[in-house]
């Protein structure tokens, strides 16, 4: 080592701190000696120092079987990529995670802290539940993922992230960048649960040499103490971890791609013929996976039920008999195959998932959660299908409940034939401080409505509340945290007897909390106070926006007897004093007459009431915010609508014209708005930064609010209520579409603006998750800082023991044939 840097160092007359750089020379030689460097015709550049690093940034390189981290390496180190031939390229930065990936804390400290102890024990043990059940996600998305997952646990387990980083960077063996790209990795890993993205399904390697992540694990703690242990695991998954071969890529069947839920042998063909006989036997396919093998030449499939009971017995709402040998011809192919139908996959996992449920129903509300568990420890143990049907009729009986929970085999996203349902279970618990300034805001509403820019004739006659509550996630065990569910997923239960919509207030708050280094477009000076104030003030323009928003202003109707819901011989529009002309006929409704553009205008009109009604002291009051501190939610809460508006241009489609996302086009809409009250409220400069980027920063004049903002936000205003009271989609249409044009035209140039959008957009962030611990008759919370150390800390302690480990390396060992 010694000598090969003081050979580096002559050759190239570089010092220490080029390491980095020198490592590219390294892989170099190697590259050259393995003949890859003819075999893909890559001409590489050699002059180094005189070509500046344009490839790296974009992480186009070319790529030849796993050969790609040394492709990189040559580019980090200033090489340029002159000619590129017979070779695919492929875009790496699909498949890593950049080092600055954010992360915050899904912060359900304060809906938590009103819980009753009862309510925390109930809580906490399904909580238990669906961490151990979304281990089975491990094993439904890739072969190496529990393998992965085995390997991160222990290597973090053994020792503090700090100790780890000091052990393999002191030395030298790892750039602090390079440990940097490990943290974001298992990051990455855990927060998917599994080596996939749960949001595009593509496949997450890690952002630096094999040979250096090896290093990483070889000086673990955990590797000096099973030496052997740690480097057969090594061995096993570190082909897998880094491949991105083809059918490694994406998730998908067959050469198409990867997936757990068959073995690496089944095809599209297979899937059909599997689904023919599982709808012949009336057998639902949300809790099974299919494992194809040949005997004696004939084909057999075994599907395999997940449930915590093994071997024989009854199930049940299925046949009779359902479980062992079934003969069966397929249509598809007309050749007898055997079905052989088992159960208890990830058995052990089934019953740590049990054990927690059973544990949580001495905790329950009432008979109505006590009976769902009921069934839903039927359905895990037994593996039928049918029980966890049953479990989510009483669940959607449950209606407000102070703890809301759902687990199970649910969305089929992932698997590549759509029918398979990947685990999940969640936790999640009424925000009550919410729920109680929503309330009083609602309870204020006949004080608050007549502030709103239009004459009291355009308001309802009596104050409808919309349906509103906020629940805050304690756990989510699983692939991903949506912001909001729709379940249960069964046709039926839905047709005949409903579900339930679930609206997941912390994840959005959360994904939207910035830290100051992340907050782009603004002046440095409004950085910070609006990184401490940005959630506050959504809070504040939540409640207006729903309660206020979308539960204001009255629609002009003529019902089926022909009678208007409103005096024709009085009431006038507010800016020309004539008589109303138009309203809806008693067959039409909003969404019949504005369709395409009915839901950004609503979220429009939602958002601009939040911002003019926070103009309110009384209501700022009821958030508990006065004075000053009160001036400066307002002029948060404007300029993060304003930046947002900025922001909002990555959903506008310039191909198509069309904006993809209605609230971020409505608050597109309101800045340009803003932008055309002028006298210097909104400023956007643009500018080409120090890195020869573009950049801009958008400024807002706070003291002008009042005398600007508030009169142009109130007409605009009034003209989307009117024109929604009147039902004149032609009047409505004509001013949106005006304000969500995007074009080139004039200052500030949005078209171009929105290339820095998207080239200065962060990546999707990673939520950490608190850990929940018994304490005596009540249970403890657990933080974790919002930081790569401080998610991977959760899952050390999430499943601090070795028994899990043991699990796990059990379910992939018996997988292992199979793939
Ligand atoms: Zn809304």
């Amino acid at each position: 080592m010694e000598k090969q840097k003081v050979w580096k160092n002559r050759r190239y007359g570089k010092t220490e701190e080029d390491m980095e750089k020198t490592e590219g020379m390294e892989k170099q030689k190697v590259w050259k000696k393995q003949k890859v460097w003819k075999k893909t015709e890559v001409k590489i550049d050699q002059s180094y120092g005189l070509y500046k690093r344009t490839i790296i940034t974009n992480r186009i390189i070319a790529c030849h079987g796993r050969d790609y981290i040394r492709v990189i390496s040559l580019l980090d180190a200033g090489f340029q990529i002159k000619k590129v031939q017979n070779c695919k390229m492929t875009d790496i930065s699909q498949y890593v995670m950049p080092n600055d990936t954010g992360l915050c804390l899904l912060d359900c400290t304060k809906a938590f802290d009103n819980l009753t102890d009862k309510e925390k024990l109930y809580a906490h043990y399904i909580s238990q539940a669906s961490w151990y059940g979304g281990l089975i996600v491990l094993v439904q998305t890739s072969p190496e993922s529990p393998g992965i997952f085995l390997l991160l646990q222990k290597v973090f387990r053994g020792q503090t992230v700090e100790e780890l980083k000091k052990a393999v960077t002191k030395d030298g063996s790892l750039t602090d960048h390079q440990f940097q790209a490990v943290m974001v990795y298992a990051s990455a890993f855990y927060a998917n649960m599994g080596n996939y993205k749960s949001f595009g399904d593509s496949k997450i390697i890690p952002n630096l040499p094999k040979e250096k992540f090896e290093a990483l694990v070889m000086k673990s703690a955990a590797c000096q103490k099973d030496a052997s242990g740690m480097k057969a695991l090594w061995d096993s998954v570190s082909e897998r971890m880094f491949g991105l071969s083809e059918r490694e890529k994406e998730l998908g069947l067959g050469e198409k791609g990867t997936t757990s839920y068959f073995s690496a042998n089944c095809d599209l063909d297979d899937a059909k013929i599997a689904q023919e006989f599982l709808t012949a036997k009336d057998l639902s396919p949300y809790n099974t996976r299919l494992f194809k093998t040949t005997e004696k030449g004939k084909t057999c499939y075994e599907v395999k039920l997940a449930s915590a009971a093994t071997g024989d017995g009854v199930i049940p709402g299925c046949q009779e008999g359902i479980l062992g040998c079934h003969e069966f011809t397929p249509t598809l192919t007309s050749k007898a195959c055997t079905f052989r139908v088992t159960r208890g996959d990830y058995s052990q996992l089934m019953s740590l998932v049990v054990d927690n449920l059973k544990k949580a129903q001495e905790y329950a509300a009432n008979d109505l959660e006590r009976n769902m568990l009921n069934d839903y420890v039927e359905s895990f143990t037994s593996g039928s299908i049918p029980s966890h049907k049953s479990g989510s009729r009483h669940w959607i009986q449950n209606t407000g409940p102070i703890v809301e929970t759902y687990i199970g085999f649910i969305e089929s996203y992932r698997d590549p034939f759509g029918m398979r349902g990947e685990f999940e279970g969640f936790v999640a618990v009424v925000n009550k401080e919410m729920s109680t300034k929503f309330t009083q805001l609602v309870a204020s509403a006949e004080e608050f409505l007549p502030l709103l820019p239009w004459p009291a004739a355009f308001e309802k006659d009596k104050f409808l509340r919309p349906d509103f509550t906020s629940l805050d996630v304690l756990t989510f065990g699983g692939s991903g945290i949506p912001a909001g569910i729709n379940i249960p997923n069964y046709d039926d239960i839905r047709q005949s007897e409903g579900f339930k919509n679930v609206s997941l207030g912390n994840v959005i708050v959360s994904a939207y909390k910035d830290t100051k280094d992340k907050v782009n477009f603004l002046a440095e000076d409004d950085k910070e106070l609006f990184v401490n104030l940005k959630t506050t003030t959504f809070e504040v323009q939540v409640g207006l926006h729903e309660l206020l928003g979308h539960g204001s202003g009255k629609m002009f109707v003529k019902d089926k007897e022909g009678n208007l819901n409103f005096d024709v011989a009085s009431v006038t529009y507010p800016e020309t004093d004539k008589k109303i002309e138009k309203w809806y006929e008693h067959n039409e409704t909003w969404d019949s007459k504005f369709t395409s553009f009915a839901s950004s205008y609503e979220e429009c009109r939602a958002e601009c009431v939040g911002i003019y009604l926070c103009l309110s002291a009384k209501v700022l009051r009821i958030f508990g915010h006065t004075d000053d501190a009160a001036d400066d939610i307002i002029y948060i809460n404007w300029l993060n609508m304003a930046r947002a508006g900025l922001l909002g241009l990555e959903f506008y489609s310039p191909e198509t014209g069309a904006w993809r996302q209605a609230h971020m086009q409505a608050r597109f809409v309101i800045l340009r708005v803003l932008l055309e009250a002028g006298k210097g409220l909104v400023k956007i400069d643009y500018f080409t930064s120090d890195d020869g980027s573009e950049d801009m920063v958008l400024k807002l004049d706070r003291s002008k609010i009042p005398s600007v903002g508030k009169p142009a936000i109130g007409d605009f205003l009034r003209k989307l209520q009117v024109y929604k009271s009147t039902g004149d989609v032609e009047a409505g249409k004509a001013l949106y579409e005006k304000y969500s044009e995007v074009h080139d035209r004039e200052e500030p140039h949005f078209l171009t603006r929105r290339a820095t959008v998207l080239a200065r957009k962060q990546p999707r962030k990673m939520f950490v998750q608190h850990n929940t611990v018994v304490n005596g008759s009540t249970v403890d919370l657990k933080n974790y800082e919002s930081t790569t150390a401080g998610l991977i800390q959760s899952f050390a302690e999430r499943f601090p023991s070795t028994d899990i480990d043991d699990i796990v390396q059990g379910l992939w060992e018996q997988e292992k044939p199979h793939f």
